[in-house]
């Protein structure tokens, strides 16, 4: 089969011929039929540090990925061949504290494809029956190929009670443009996103009904009062990873206001705790999805008014696949899909 490896530790992904996998009895095998391209294969795509020690070569990568099982286990029940689906792409463990406590995202010896096993980009990929999330109809598989990265927008915008509430998210990236939609669909009352980028802003408001700020030249106190907001914002989704973002968070948010995190900073943090102390300011971090709580609401959301379409702004064939990898890192791009057949 084609599938788009990491072959040897050097920048770039190489186009090659893989074995189709082997199912195990309590696997499917899915042939792919579209995936999106995520920050992360860019990371590895570029062999910075933390892919060079966290990948091992040779590795297909890919994690977003839409398809169809053509073939189950011999213990795989309630699945069936040609049955359209997604899934959650963090292998889980089963024997940890939390694991057993029902909460399966938070197993630490969580393995994710694409990155710790073979991964989405190929003609085929074995997964395990238990991360196999079924599409409905009204998720056709561009969308179904989103499905991982919406699930970080859905797991972090839902961590809070949002309905009547002032959001601010920092960070217009996909997710942050996602996470943008999904506040107002539950029902927050002013959604305001923030970037320093100004393509990523204007690309947020053909995504949802918010108010961006461009904080590399406005001022967040000013459309504060011009939304009449006196206090500052209820909740916070940080998802840019930036420092400075963050710290105007803290700035922004009112006294006892909630943060979910989901941006990943580079290093330590600068932030100065003290002002979430005297704000008394509640932080969650955020990882990954929860399994499969945030999939069940994501999909229900989906078949009830929820539209991220316009996010994805790049659709190419897998055999252009350096487009698709020269878009993403453009930083101009929403989310970046590629179709397998
Ligand atoms: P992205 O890099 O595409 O978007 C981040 C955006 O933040 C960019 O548009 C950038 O211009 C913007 N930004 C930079 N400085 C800013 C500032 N000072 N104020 C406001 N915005 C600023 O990322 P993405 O794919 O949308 O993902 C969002 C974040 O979530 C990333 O940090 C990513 O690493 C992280 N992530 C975490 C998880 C998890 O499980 N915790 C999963 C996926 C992604
Ligand atoms: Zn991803």
């Amino acid at each position: 089969m084609k599938a788009l490896e990491k072959s040897r530790p050097a920048e770039g992904l190489w186009m090659t011929r893989a074995p189709v996998p082997e199912v195990g009895p309590d696997d499917v095998l899915i042939k792919i039929n579209k995936t999106g391209i995520c920050g992360t294969d860019i990371h590895i795509w570029n062999w910075d540090e933390w892919a060079a020690k966290t990948v091992p070569v040779p590795m297909i990568t890919g994690h977003e990925f839409a398809g169809e099982i053509v073939e189950v286990g011999k213990n795989v029940t309630g699945l069936h061949v040609g049955q359209r689906c997604s899934g959650e792409g963090h292998l889980i463990g089963k024997h940890s504290r939390q694991s057993r406590a029902g909460k399966f995202h938070l197993d630490p010896e969580t393995r994710g494809i694409g990155v710790n096993e073979q991964g989405a980009f190929a003609q085929y990929l074995r997964l395990p029956a238990f991360n196999v999330v079924p599409l409905p109809d009204a998720v056709d598989n561009e969308i179904g190929a989103i499905l991982d990265p919406l699930g970080n927008a859905v797991h972090t915008a839902l961590s809070f009670d949002l309905i009547g509430e002032d959001v601010l998210i920092t960070g217009a990236g996909p997710i942050g443009i996602m996470a943008a939609a999904v506040a107002r669909h539950v029902g927050a009352r002013n959604v305001v996103i923030t970037d320093v980028n100004q393509a990523r802003l204007d690309l947020a408001t053909k995504v949802a009904d918010v108010v961006p700020v461009n904080v590399a030249k406005d001022d967040l106190k000013g459309i504060e009062s011009k939304l009449g907001m006196r206090e500052g914002f209820d909740v916070g989704l940080e998802m840019s990873g930036n420092q400075a973002a963050l710290d105007q968070m803290v700035e922004n948010l009112v006294m006892g206001g909630r943060i979910a995190l989901l941006g990943i900073p580079p290093g330590k943090s600068p932030v100065d705790w003290s002002r979430i102390v005297f704000k008394a300011i509640t932080i969650k971090g955020v990882y990954g999805r929860e399994i499969f709580e945030t999939w069940y609401k994501m999909i229900a959301m989906l078949q009830n008014g929820l539209v991220v379409r316009n996010v994805i702004t790049h659709r190419f064939g897998v055999d252009d696949f350096e487009k698709g990898f020269a878009a993403m890192k453009s930083g101009e791009a929403g989310k970046v899909v590629l179709s397998w057949t």
